[in-house]
């Protein structure tokens, strides 16, 4: 099947987008044989260069659109959209609600599971939402600056304005950066990893306003670590923890394990609903704050607790279903990897008087498999497991325990639709439609809630 590609590198020829992938680009085809196109929306007409070639694919870019689709959002940020940070930014709102959607029911169609999929819920202003910022600090014509990678590359573009990030979390990067300019601090390289500061990571509570700094260092040792603590507080208020987190690893995993707390508290709040959370460094905490209420609203609601009901939260993090839904259920355990989100979760049960819930620090494929051996019998099981899904074993642990329930929320559809075979295959059937909730708006990232009943 050593076939030739009917495309060769710099060639340019005119074609029709007739598909957009997952990750936004769009498609355009030679016989079979497809060539994504960056920022290129179906139904437009283009002008494409080949940038790059494989055998069973090629890459390519827009020399002119000679046709443009009405989806096309003509005021998109380029250095959003060009960047990992909004590859969707090109299509309207609405379309891009309208892709999450088609995007649910092609998986489904793909697995030959016939679901029936809602409209994604999307957010009213959906720019600017997001809590956590985590950036590359690196070094770019002798200087120091922070920004974003070009999409699929480690080429950083420096950005001062995030287009998808709370503006109050743009504007502390900058002092952050320039913070760290005055010091002369080491950018990180990661070719001779060298350097001193890899990554910045800020989070602030939507409602409480609180931030946190996290330092990402290569080693222990930061020269004027006392003089940038003072800085950083003084010039940004609401700046209540500032935490040194110790990478010195070559990896592109972002956070190493160790953290110090250089400054302030080891943990910022926020609230949900009328929940306080306390959130620590380490621990996963939802980065869209307004779509998170309600995405556990319909949650709590497709599964319909009565008080009664014991309930297991899989993948719990600092506890934010657990503790929502605590009050609708007799009791609830979690389960979740992360140490420091298990303790965060505690503290949080504690700090909201909620004494019904219990979490337990593991991972949620073996501690399923544990409690379905003793014989635990919960009613309602919700799943909100990372990309990867869940694993066949955890899956049959949880449908052999026989709640009438399992709300299964997703972050990745593609997992979702595979893991939803196996459960229907396990005596479950889907109860009404999938529902996708615009978690991240701008972005290829799909969110949504599936509700398994036993039959
Ligand atoms: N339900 C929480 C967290 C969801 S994110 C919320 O809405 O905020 C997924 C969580 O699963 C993360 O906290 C992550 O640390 C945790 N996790 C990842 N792999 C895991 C595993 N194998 N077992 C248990 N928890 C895991």
């Amino acid at each position: 099947m050593a076939q030739k590609a009917p495309v060769t590198k710099n060639q340019e020829f005119e074609a029709e987008v007739v598909d957009l992938t997952y990750q936004g680009m769009g498609v355009v085809k030679i016989d079979d044989y497809p060539i994504f196109v960056v920022d290129a929306i179906p139904g437009e007409i283009v002008r494409v260069g080949v940038t790059k070639v494989q055998k069973s694919f090629a890459f390519g870019r827009v020399i002119k659109r000679l046709q443009e689709s009405a989806d096309r959002n003509p005021n998109a940020d380029q250095k959003a959209l060009t960047t990992g940070i909004a590859p969707l930014a090109n299509l309207t709102y609405e379309a891009q609600l309208k892709f999450k959607q088609n995007q649910i029911k092609q998986l489904f169609n793909k697995v030959h599971v016939d679901v029936e999929v809602a409209e994604t819920l999307g957010m009213e202003n959906p720019t600017q939402y997001r809590n956590k910022a985590q950036v590359p600090v690196r070094e770019i014509k002798g200087q120091l600056e922070t920004g974003f990678y070009r999409r699929n590359s480690h080429i950083m573009v420096p950005i001062e304005d995030y287009y998808i990030q709370d503006p109050e979390i743009d504007k502390a990067l900058v002092v952050i950066r320039n913070i760290l300019r005055k010091y002369h601090i080491a950018a990180y390289n990661e070719t001779a990893h060298s350097g001193d500061i890899r990554t910045l990571m800020v989070r602030r509570g939507y409602y409480s306003h609180e931030m946190m700094v996290v330092l990402v260092t290569r080693r222990a040792k930061l020269p004027a670590t006392e003089m940038i603590v003072d800085e950083i507080h003084a010039a940004l208020p609401e700046v209540k923890s500032i935490i040194q987190n110790v990478n010195p690893d070559r990896t592109n995993v972002i956070m190493g394990s160790k953290n110090k707390t250089l400054w302030g508290a080891d943990y910022i709040t926020d609230t949900l609903f009328d929940k306080t959370f306390e959130i620590g460094p380490t621990s996963f905490y939802q980065v869209n704050p307004q779509t998170t209420e309600v995405l556990y609203k319909l949650a709590t609601e497709k599964a319909h607790l009565q008080g009664t009901e014991s309930v297991i939260d899989a993948y719990s993090g600092i506890g934010t279903i657990s503790l929502t839904v605590a009050d609708k259920a007799k009791s609830v355990i979690g389960v979740e990897i992360i140490e420091g989100a298990v303790a965060d979760a505690k503290q949080n049960a504690k700090l909201n008087g909620i004494k019904n819930v219990t979490f337990e620090l593991g991972m949620a494929e073996e501690k399923m498999v544990e409690w379905r051996e003793a014989d635990l019998k919960p009613d309602v099981i919700f799943v909100d497991p990372p990309r990867k899904g869940l694993t066949p074993e955890l899956i049959d642990a949880a449908t052999g325990m026989e709640p009438a329930t399992i709300v299964y929320i997703s972050c990745n559809p593609a997992t979702l639709a595979r893991d939803t075979v196996q459960i229907l295959a396990n005596g479950f059937h889907i109860d009404g439609p999938v529902q996708p909730i615009d978690q991240f708006p701008q972005t290829t990232h799909i969110e949504s809630i599936t509700v398994f009943k036993k039959n």
